[in-house]
C-alpha cells in the first residue's frame, strides 16, 4: 500500500524524467505480506542507458538512514519504464539481489507493485488505483 500522494509523486517524477529512467527508494515497514510505504526517497539515475536505472549509493544510505531515523526501513525501490510497461524487465531481473524487497514500476500509466523472492519477481498488486491507503 501506498500512503496518498505518493503514487501522484512518482508519476510526477517519472515524467520529469522522461525520456529516461526516475528512480528512488521505498520507505515504510511490512505488517505480514502487506507492505506499506510512508514515504519516498527520489535518487539520481547513475545509469549511462537511457532504459537503465542505478540508484545514486550515497542516496541509498542518506536513505537508509532517514528511514531508521523514522523507526521504519527501505523496503523497496522504485523506477519508471518511459514509454514501456509496468513489470520488471530482464534488466531488472539481473539487478535484483535483496530478497524480499518491493519493486514499484511506474510505466506511462500504470504502476505496478512486484515481490522480489527467491529468484523472480511475484506480482504484488497492479493497476492505476493501487496506492491508496487510509492512513
Ligand atoms: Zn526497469
Amino acid at each position: 500500500m501506498l500512503a496518498p500522494g505518493l503514487a501522484d509523486s512518482i508519476r510526477a517524477q517519472a515524467a520529469a524524467s522522461a525520456p529516461r529512467e526516475c528512480c528512488g527508494l521505498l520507505e515504510g515497514w511490512r505488517d505480514g505480506d502487506v507492505w506499506h510505504v510512508q514515504a519516498l526517497h527520489p535518487a539520481g539515475n547513475l545509469a549511462a542507458d537511457a532504459d537503465r536505472f542505478s540508484i545514486d549509493p550515497a542516496a541509498h544510505f542518506a536513505a537508509i538512514r532517514a528511514a531508521r531515523l523514522a523507526g521504519r526501513a527501505i523496503i523497496g525501490c522504485y523506477h519508471s519504464h518511459p514509454g514501456g510497461q509496468a513489470r520488471p524487465s530482464a534488466a531488472d531481473l539481473q539487478g535484483a539481489g535483496a530478497e524480499d524487497f518491493v519493486w514499484l514500476i511506474a510505466a506511462d500509466r500504470e504502476l505496478a507493485a512486484f515481490l522480489y523472492r527467491g529468484g523472480a519477481f511475484l506480482i504484488l498488486a497492479t493497476g492505476a488505483d493501487w496506492v491508496t491507503s487510509s492512513e
